[in-house]
C-alpha cells in the first residue's frame, strides 16, 4: 500500500482553536504519519500532492510531474474545502480553519491585533483592534469564542499596560435564532451563558 498526503501529519482537527488561541502547542494535535505506519512494514507513506488521475490508465500524478504511479485500487480520502457559501471574497478578511498553517494565521491575527491595540496613541482607535467577530455558532464557532474569552480574560489578562485585554470584544454571529441550533435549546441557552450583551 502507497499511503499519499500532501502534508506529512494527520490532524486533529477538532482542536485547531485551541491552537488558534495559544491554548495548545502545534504539536500537540499534529502527528507524524510516517511514524503512525511505522510498524506496518506493507505500507510505503510518502508526503506528495495528487495533481492528477488517469482511470484509463489506473494511475495517478504526483507534484504535477508526469511521472504516473499505477494502482489497482485507488482511495481517495482528501477531506472537504471551507466554505464561505458563495462570498470567496471574504476569505482575505476570515481565514477558514481546516489546517495548522490556518490556526497559527489566526493566531497571530489576533495577537498582532493587541500589539497595534498597545502602541495607539488614540484609545478611541482601541476598540476596533480588540473587537473580534467569530461567524457560525455551531460547535466550532462556540468552541472558538469561548475559548478567546479565555485567553483574553486569564492569559492576556495583566499583559498590557494601555489597555485592559478583558475588556475585548468577541462577537459570535449565525444566521440562526440560536447558537448551536443543532443541539436543543435548553443546551443553546445553557452554552449562552451570563455574559451575552442583551444581559439575560
Ligand atoms: C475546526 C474543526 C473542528 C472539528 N470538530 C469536530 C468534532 O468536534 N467532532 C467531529 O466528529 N468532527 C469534527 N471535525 C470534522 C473532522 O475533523 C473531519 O470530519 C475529519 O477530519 C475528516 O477526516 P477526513 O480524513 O475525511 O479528512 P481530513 O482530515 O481533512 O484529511 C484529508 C487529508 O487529505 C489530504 N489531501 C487533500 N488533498 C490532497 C491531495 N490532492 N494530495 C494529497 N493529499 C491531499 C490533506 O492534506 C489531509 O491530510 C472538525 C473539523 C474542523 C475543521
Amino acid at each position: 500500500m502507497i499511503f499519499l498526503d500532501r502534508v506529512n501529519h494527520h490532524l486533529f482537527q477538532p482542536l485547531l482553536y485551541e491552537v488558534a488561541t495559544c491554548m495548545l502547542d502545534n504539536g500537540d494535535i499534529a502527528f507524524p504519519i510516517r511514524t503512525q505506519f511505522r510498524d506496518q512494514k506493507n505500507t510505503i507513506v510518502a508526503m506528495a500532492e495528487v495533481t492528477g488521475i488517469d482511470k484509463d490508465k489506473r494511475c495517478i500524478y504526483v507534484d504535477k510531474t508526469d511521472r504516473p504511479l499505477s494502482y489497482d485500487y485507488l482511495i481517495l480520502a482528501t477531506g472537504v474545502q471551507v466554505s464561505y457559501f458563495g462570498r470567496d471574497e471574504w476569505e482575505k478578511y476570515a481565514p477558514g480553519m481546516k489546517t495548522i498553517a490556518d490556526a497559527i494565521t489566526i493566531r497571530s491575527r489576533i495577537l498582532k491585533a493587541f500589539e497595534m491595540a498597545e502602541i495607539q496613541e488614540d484609545p478611541l482607535s482601541r476598540p476596533e483592534l480588540t473587537t473580534f467577530v467569530v461567524v457560525g455558532a455551531g460547535p466550532t464557532g462556540c468552541e472558538l469564542a469561548g475559548t478567546l474569552a479565555e485567553m483574553f480574560r486569564l492569559t492576556l489578562k495583566s499583559e498590557f499596560r494601555r489597555f485592559d485585554p478583558t475588556k475585548a470584544r468577541i462577537i459570535l454571529v449565525d444566521s440562526g435564532s440560536r447558537i448551536l441550533p443543532m443541539f436543543s435549546p435548553e443546551l443553546s441557552e445553557k452554552d449562552q451563558g451570563p455574559n451575552r450583551e442583551d444581559g439575560r
